[in-house]
């Protein structure tokens, strides 16, 4: 059987960095690990091939090698999905749609042959006899949330790994949390699930085979879900690392409460980890309180930063406008807040009631439910009526974006988060990144309108912390992208 492996089009948003990558001459931010991880599950005999739509085009050619076609994606990525079902159809192909997305039922996929809910480890050889046998139902749903221990290691074969600017490795699954708006724990569920030291060792060994090096995201949705296997795997990924010399620099995603464990965070130090996404979401705690994330409540927001920071992790945080008890001067709290914790990745977003939430069933309780969410929560698009007028919402929601991205505010953040960051795990450098700074020098220094603030700032990032200036080059290259989504009338924002 050939089975074409197909991974549809982000479109431009903060998260698909696509105006940053090109300084980098890549193409996309990481490879499509869960079908990379599916392919690895399905039979040997198969013949399998990948189109990473964020790499390179979908071609009538690789519909027309292909018997059976499969997509995984998030809801994101409905539309570019929606097309590409259409055409497999067209050239009749069978289609079959897994990944974050089934489990949401986004009218996207409406029109795949067969639908898999869930996590596909434990229906996938199943699913793979009925396929050759011509028998495949219309739906198919995991009986159960699968024991990540059984997981196999990725084909990682099947993509290039040059078009990325990251690779990716999952270690768990779920989260012990409530935030009222995630659908992390309705899909994946609350007891988090992880793989093995062994595992996680092997992944690593099968990346620096491949020859990576560089950053490489731990693409959990909470890295310190579970804490107790989290201390057990720590010390094993700094051996590995120093063991190969510490080839990687590594990312990845974590609830707040990372800042209560300073052994946690020494060894994440210690293991190369240089930048961390924390939900953060307001610093108004009557909404917090509002969407359940107590975990936020329990210490100093801004203290909480500053002491990731000084462990030498860069914080990256995500914001949330539009909670019910959000006050009207929630635009100005949340400038002051990134401004004061001197976050220069900034995610800000407007609440999105997404599918099967407890906010989708509150909400809808209370008929306040428009239409479905598109999935990304930074469209000028609310899918739930507000407490606050909709327009002032979405007025100061641009406010804040507009203020947190202009040049001069950001590089000023920038320089303020390197003033505090302490001594980082340097990251190696590779060909590309030379290439970067090039770039960088060209594009930004000489040809932005911004090139009086970029010089400014690399200049005080020369002078005064010198042992930081790769990271504020990057930090540069990412200001970018965000300048770009802001000001030149990206897709969205
Ligand atoms: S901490 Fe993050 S992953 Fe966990 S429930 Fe909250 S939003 Fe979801």
């Amino acid at each position: 059987m050939n089975v074409l492996l197909v991974y549809p089009e982000f479109p431009d948003t903060f998260w698909s960095f696509k105006h940053a990558l090109p300084f980098q001459g890549k193409r996309s931010a990481y490879p499509p690990l869960g079908l990379l991880t599916v392919a690895a599950m399905l039979p040997a005999r198969w013949q399998k091939r990948l189109v990473d739509m964020n790499v390179r085009r979908l071609k009538d050619s690789d519909l027309d090698w292909a018997e059976v076609v499969f997509f995984s994606g998030m809801m994101v990525q409905g539309p570019s999905m929606k097309q590409a079902i259409a055409r497999s159809k067209q050239r009749g192909r069978r289609t079959v749609v897994g990944g974050p997305i089934a489990s949401a039922a986004d009218p996207a996929i409406a029109e795949a042959d067969h639908v898999v809910e869930g996590e596909a480890e434990e229906l996938i050889a199943g699913l793979a006899a009925d396929l050759e046998r011509g028998e495949a139902r219309p739906h198919y749903k995991a009986p159960q949330l699968p024991d990540l221990t059984t997981v196999p290691l990725p084909d990682l074969r099947l993509s290039k790994l040059g078009n990325y600017s990251a690779m990716a490795v999952q270690y768990s699954r779920g989260c012990p949390f409530t935030c009222e708006f995630c659908d992390i724990i309705e899909i994946y569920g609350r007891r988090p699930r992880t793989k093995t030291p062994e595992q996680i060792a092997a992944e690593l060994d099968r990346v620096y085979q491949l020859g990576w090096r560089g950053p490489v995201f731990l693409v959990d949705d909470n890295f310190i879900g579970n804490k107790k296997n989290v201390r057990v795997l720590l010390p094993r990924l700094v051996e590995w690392m120093r063991d190969h010399k510490f080839p990687f620099s590594l990312f990845t995603e974590a609830s707040v409460n990372l800042a209560e464990d300073e052994e946690l965070l020494r060894l994440m130090r210690e293991a190369h980890f240089t930048r961390v996404f924390l939900g953060i979401e307001t610093p108004v705690e009557e909404s917090l309180k509002e969407t359940t994330k107590f975990q936020n409540l329990r210490r100093d927001l801004l203290e909480s930063v500053r002491l990731i920071q000084s462990h030498g992790i860069e914080v990256m945080a995500g914001f949330i406008v539009g909670f019910d008890n959000d006050p009207p001067d929630v635009f100005e709290r949340q400038i002051r807040f990134i401004r004061e914790a001197a976050i220069p990745l900034s995610m800000v977003g407007l609440l999105s009631a997404l599918p099967n939430t407890q906010l989708w069933r509150r909400l809808k309780g209370e008929g306040r439910l428009l239409k479905e969410s598109l999935g990304s929560n930074t469209l000028l698009d609310l899918n739930f009526i507000p407490t606050m007028d909709p327009q002032e919402l979405i007025q100061g929601y641009r406010r804040i974006l507009e203020t947190i991205y202009s040049p001069r505010e950001y590089f000023e953040r920038a320089q303020a988060f390197l003033a505090q960051l302490g001594s980082s795990a340097r990251a190696p450098i590779v060909f590309s990144d030379w290439m970067a700074v090039a770039r960088s020098l060209w594009r930004q220094g000489l040809r932005s309108d911004y090139k009086k603030e970029y010089w400014k700032f690399i200049a005080q990032a020369a002078r005064r912390h010198r042992q930081h200036l790769d990271k504020a080059i990057t930090l540069a290259i990412m200001g970018h992208h965000f300048f770009e989504l802001t000001w030149a009338g990206g897709s969205e924002t």
